[in-house]
């Protein structure tokens, strides 16, 4: 499960671009989240180009886990002639996409069940796992497994779930991608640096990668033994 990176900054470090993935299986293209920045980087993306479908997993709906996917379904049905499927376990999104003027002719849509795993037809394995992120939204992380190994994409969470924590100490687990923040609030929305050097012990941080930076802070988290995302440019 080799997981790319459109960028790697949070929602007003543009500078660093939206912490968006990707990785190709089975002639599809996955997409993990599609920001404002990400369709700047998708259009002429080599993998997206060589795949013969897209399918989208949403974590939430904030702009920079969905600001562009208008424009990259739009494109996808009416330039490349590419089916898109938009998967998430909420249909907010297909009213997202009703207000934005997205036919519902250009894109299918997989409604996925909360902590259930779906099996996409090449068989990739994909469970939206409820995380906190904000009060009037619902969030959730991804657990990915291609049968030879499996990764967590954390989306925007303020923790980190058991079962991704107990995944990393038995090894089941390769490698989880998270949000991590260092800044101080009184009202956490992603998970702090503080907190996962609480929970996460320093003999798996290098299995544990952070994303959605607010500011380039690798090296103190490179320091920590924590891994960070390095985006393709
Ligand atoms: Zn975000
Ligand atoms: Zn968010």
């Amino acid at each position: 499960m080799d997981l790319k990176f459109l960028g790697s900054g949070s929602a007003f470090n543009p500078a660093m671009e939206n912490s968006n993935a990707y990785f190709a299986f089975g002639g599809k293209f996955y997409l993990l989240d599609c920001g404002e920045t990400a369709f700047g980087r998708l259009w002429n993306n080599e993998a997206y180009s060589d795949s013969a479908e897209v399918v989208a997993l949403i974590t939430h709906l904030h702009a920079d886990h969905v600001g562009s996917l208008g424009s990259l379904i739009s494109y996808s049905h009416y330039v490349t002639g590419k089916k898109v499927t938009v998967a998430h376990p909420l249909d907010t999104i297909v009213r997202l996409l009703d207000l934005l003027g997205i036919d519902r002719e250009c894109y299918r849509f997989r409604k996925l069940a909360e902590s259930e795993t779906y099996v996409f037809d090449e068989g990739l394995r994909v469970k939206p796992i409820p995380v906190e992120h904000v009060q009037n939204m619902k969030c959730f992380g991804y657990l990915l497994s291609d049968g030879r190994e499996k990764v967590y994409f954390s989306g925007d969470a303020r923790e980190v779930p058991g079962e991704i924590v107990e995944g990393l100490q038995d090894g089941s687990l390769a490698r989880i991608y998270q949000d991590t923040s260092n800044k101080e609030s009184d009202h956490p929305t992603h998970a702090h640096l503080s907190y996962l050097e609480e929970i996460i012990p320093p003999a798996l941080r290098n299995r544990v990668y952070s994303m959605h930076l607010d500011y380039d802070y690798g090296e103190l988290l490179r320091s920590k033994g924590f891994e960070v995302v390095r985006a393709e440019r």
